[in-house]
C-alpha cells in the first residue's frame, strides 16, 4: 500500500469556523441518513459486502474525519468561540447521530447479507472483513436489535433510565466539595509554595479541598496527623449519601439490562467484546495477581510501619501511609526532584525519543512545515526505514506541548485524520495524522522546559499512544490505530514507559541544561531504585479497587462499603472508620469504567510480558533489539484490531501472555 502525502491544503480545517461547523455538521448528518436509507433499501439478493457492510463502514469514515479534526480543534485552538462552537457542534452531533444509527433495520440488512450472498462471497473477503462482519452483527445483538419487540422496549427504557443514573452519579462526585480548615501551625511540613497558593476562609484559615492537587500533597506532608485523618475521613465520603442509592440502583438496572439481552451478569456483557471475553478470565486475572502481590504489600507496609515508629506514629492507620512511605522515600532515595530537572531539558529529551524508538522500529522521523493552528506546535512525517520499503511515507504527527489558555489540560493522544485504505482493496492508503497534547513547563529564553521522570514517563507513553495510532497499517478505519479492544489500547503505550527505567536510555536522555553533562551514575541508580518503592502496595490497592467493581457486577456484592472495609482490613491491616458513605459514592470509575477498572492493570501486565522480549542475550539492549522492535511493529502496532488481539500478543510473544514479568518487577514469585 502507498501512503498518500498530505499538503499544505489538506490543514485548511485548521481554520474552520463556527459557521463552518454546523453547517458541516447538518452536511454530514443528512449524508449519514442518506447512506443509511440507501443500504437499507437494498433487496435482500443484491446485497453485497460493499453495498452494505463497507458502505456503512465508508460512510461513518467520512463522518469520523470531520467529527476527529472537530473535537481536536476544541481541545487546541487558540480561540475560544472555535472551541465553544466546536464543543457544541459535537454535542448536537453526537445525540443526532445517536438517533440515526440506533436502527434495527441496518441489523437486518447485515443479517440479510450473512445469511444470503455472504455464503457466495466469503472467499473474495479478506480476514479483517470477515471480523468486521461478525462484530457488526454482534454489535447490533448488543443494542437488542434481535430481541422480540416488547423486551426491546423494556430495554430503551432501562437504557435510558440508567443513562441518567449514570448522569446523576457523575454530576453528584464532580458536585461533591468538602474541605478542611487549617492554621498556619497546622500547615506544617508544607512548603510555602503549597501555602501561599491556598484559599482562604473568612475567618483567616486555609482551605484544603478534596481536588488532587490539595489533597496529594496535604497526605503526603502534612505532619498534623489529625488534620490528616480529617482530610481522610472527609475524602472517603466523597459522591454523597445520595449516591450510595444511585449507583445501587444503578448496577442493580445494569443486571437487568444484561439479563435482558441473554448475559448471567453485566460484567460479561462488558467484557465480551474485550480481550477478556467474559467476567470469569477479568476476575480470574485479579485474584490470581492479589494472591501473590498481597503478601508483598504486606511487607511493605510492616517496613513502614518501622519508620513510623521513628515519627512518633506507634500504630499505622489508613491515614498515615501516604505520610509515612513519602517520608520513607525521602529517605531511601533522597532525591531532589529539582536537580533531577535540570538533567531533562525537553529538547534533548524528544531528540534522543526519536533516535531510540527509530533505530528501535525501523523508522526515521523528519520536522516538516504545515500551516497548524499554533506556532510553538511541531509536525513530523514518519519514513519507512526497512530496506524494502526505503523512505516510504508511513504517517505524521504533531507535537504540541506547552499549556495554553484553553487548551486541553492533561496528556493525550488526540486523532486528527485516521488511517486507512482510498477504497475497499484499494493499494493507496490515506496517511495517519495524529498529534501529542501535553502541558509541560513553558520554556523562557533563560531555560528550556524542563522534565521530571514521571513527565519523562508520560512522554514516551503518549509517544506509545502516537506510533500505535500513526504505524498503523490496518486497511478498515474502525480497525486502524488505537481502535482497539478496551483492555489493550494502553499496552502499546505502557510498554513505552519501561524504557525511561533503564540505566542506559536514562543516561542519553540526560544533559544538564547548563553543564551539558550526563546525569551521574549514582543518582541514575536511585532514581531507578525508587521505583520500586511501595508498588506492591500501590497495585494492590488498585487491585481492591478492581475487584469490588468487578465482585458489584459479578453479583457477588450485597454491601459494597462492607466489602471495601473488609478488603482494607484484610491486606493492609487497618479499619476504616465507620462511617457512611464509605468510598464507594465517590469511586467515579463505577460509571464509565464499570466492570472495566481491571483494564488498566490488565494492559500494563502483558505490556511488562511483551516488554521482556526487548531484553534479550548477547550484546542486544532494550534499545539495539531492533529485530523485537520490528516484530512489535508489525505484529501489533501495525495490526490495530484488524485481527483479535489476544492473537496479535500471541504472534508476538510466540506464546500465551503472563504475569510473569510483572511479578517480577515488582519482586513476587
Ligand atoms: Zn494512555
Amino acid at each position: 500500500m502507498k501512503t498518500l502525502p498530505l499538503t499544505a491544503k489538506d490543514f485548511a480545517w485548521v481554520k474552520m469556523t463556527p459557521a463552518f461547523m454546523k453547517k458541516k455538521a447538518d452536511e454530514y448528518l443528512s449524508h449519514k441518513k442518506k447512506v443509511y436509507a440507501e443500504i437499507k433499501a437494498i433487496l435482500p439478493e443484491k446485497r453485497t459486502y460493499e453495498n452494505t457492510l463497507y458502505a456503512l463502514e465508508r460512510c461513518d469514515d467520512i463522518f469520523d474525519s470531520i467529527f476527529d479534526k472537530m473535537s481536536f480543534l476544541s481541545s487546541v485552538s487558540t480561540k475560544k468561540e472555535v472551541r465553544d462552537a466546536a464543543t457544541e457542534v459535537l454535542t448536537y452531533m453526537s445525540e443526532k447521530s445517536v438517533d440515526i444509527e440506533y436502527d434495527r433495520g441496518l441489523f437486518i440488512a447485515m443479517l440479510e447479507y450473512y445469511e444470503g450472498n455472504f455464503r457466495d462471497e466469503k472467499k473474495q473477503l479478506r480476514k479483517e472483513d470477515i471480523k468486521l462482519l461478525k462484530e457488526t452483527i454482534r454489535e447490533y445483538r448488543r443494542m437488542g436489535f434481535d430481541l422480540p419487540l416488547p423486551k426491546q422496549k423494556r430495554l430503551k427504557q432501562l437504557l435510558k433510565k440508567a443513562s441518567g443514573l449514570s448522569l446523576a452519579f457523575r454530576k453528584n462526585i464532580n458536585d461533591y466539595q468538602d474541605y478542611i480548615l487549617c492554621t498556619k501551625e497546622e500547615l506544617d511540613g508544607l512548603p510555602d509554595r503549597f501555602i501561599d497558593a491556598l484559599p482562604k476562609h473568612t475567618d483567616g484559615k486555609y482551605i484544603v479541598s478534596l481536588q488532587y492537587p490539595h489533597k496529594l500533597p496535604f497526605m503526603e506532608s502534612a505532619n498534623n496527623r489529625t488534620k490528616r485523618e480529617e482530610l481522610a475521613i472527609k475524602d472517603l465520603k466523597k459522591g454523597g449519601k445520595k449516591n450510595l442509592k444511585v449507583i445501587k440502583e444503578l448496577v442493580e438496572l445494569r443486571h437487568e439490562i444484561s439479563s435482558i439481552l441473554g448475559y448471567k451478569h453485566h460484567a460479561d456483557f462488558v467484557t465480551e467484546n474485550r480481550m477478556t471475553k467474559s467476567g470469569k478470565v477479568a476476575s480470574e486475572f485479579q485474584e490470581e495477581l492479589l494472591k501473590k502481590i498481597a503478601p508483598a504489600a504486606k511487607t511493605e507496609l510492616k517496613e513502614l510501619q518501622v519508620h513510623a515508629k521513628a515519627l512518633a506514629i506507634p500504630k499505622i492507620n489508613y491515614f498515615d501511609i501516604t505520610y509515612v512511605a513519602s517520608k520513607l522515600e525521602k529517605k531511601l532515595y533522597d532525591i531532589d526532584q529539582e536537580i533531577v530537572k535540570s538533567y531533562f531539558p525537553l529538547p534533548h529529551v524528544q531528540a534522543e525519543m526519536f533516535t531510540l524508538f527509530s533505530k528501535l522500529f525501523s523508522i526515521s522521523v523528519h520536522q516538516v512545515q504545515m500551516p497548524l493552528w499554533h506556532k510553538d506546535v511541531q509536525f513530523f512525517e514518519i519514513r519507512d526505514e526497512v530496506k524494502e520499503n526505503k523512505g516510504e511515507l508511513i504517517g505524521y504527527f504533531a507535537l504540541d506541548l506547552y499549556p495554553r489558555e484553553g487548551k486541553f489540560g492533561h496528556a493525550c493522544v488526540d486523532h486528527i485524520s485516521p488511517a486507512k485504505e482510498k477504497g475497499w482493496k484499494s493499494e493507496e492508503y490515506d496517511a495517519p495524522v495524529a498529534a501529542i497534547l501535553c502541558n509541560f513547563t513553558t520554556p523562557t529564553k533563560k531555560t528550556p522546559s524542563l522534565l521530571s521522570v514521571r513527565e519523562i514517563e508520560t512522554l514516551f507513553h503518549e509517544f506509545g499512544h502516537l506510533l500505535h495510532a500513526t504505524l498503523t497499517r490496518a486497511r478498515l478505519q474502525s480497525q486502524s490505530g488505537t481502535n482497539v479492544a478496551w483492555d489493550f489500547v494502553e499496552t502499546p503505550s505502557q510498554i513505552m514507559e519501561n524504557w525511561v527505567w533503564d540505566k542506559e536510555v536514562l543516561q542519553k536522555l540526560s544533559k544538564n541544561y547548563k553543564t551539558g553533562e550526563r546525569m551521574p551514575n549514582q543518582m541514575i541508580d536511585s532514581i531507578i531504585n525508587s521505583k520500586r518503592h511501595m508498588s506492591a502496595y500501590f497495585y494492590t490497592r488498585q487491585l481492591i479497587m478492581g475487584k469490588l467493581d468487578m465482585d458489584m457486577h459479578l453479583g457477588k456484592v450485597k454491601d459494597a462499603e462492607a466489602a471495601y472495609a473488609k478488603m482494607n482490613k484484610m491486606y493492609f491491616n487497618v479499619a476504616l472508620p465507620k462511617v457512611s458513605p464509605l468510598f464507594v459514592a465517590g469511586f467515579g470509575h463505577l460509571v464509565g469504567y464499570d466492570a472495566g477498572y481491571y483494564s488498566y492493570l490488565w494492559a500494563l501486565v502483558y505490556a511488562c510480558d511483551a516488554f521482556e522480549s526487548f531484553k534479550t542475550k548477547g550484546n542486544k539492549n532494550v534499545f539495539t533489539n531492533t529485530e523485537v522492535g520490528l516484530k512489535w511493529r508489525r505484529e501489533v502496532l501495525e495490526k490495530g484490531s484488524s485481527e483479535d488481539e489476544l492473537k496479535l500478543l500471541t504472534n508476538f510473544l510466540g506464546r500465551k501472555p503472563s504475569n510473569k514479568a510483572f511479578l517480577k518487577e515488582l519482586g513476587v514469585k
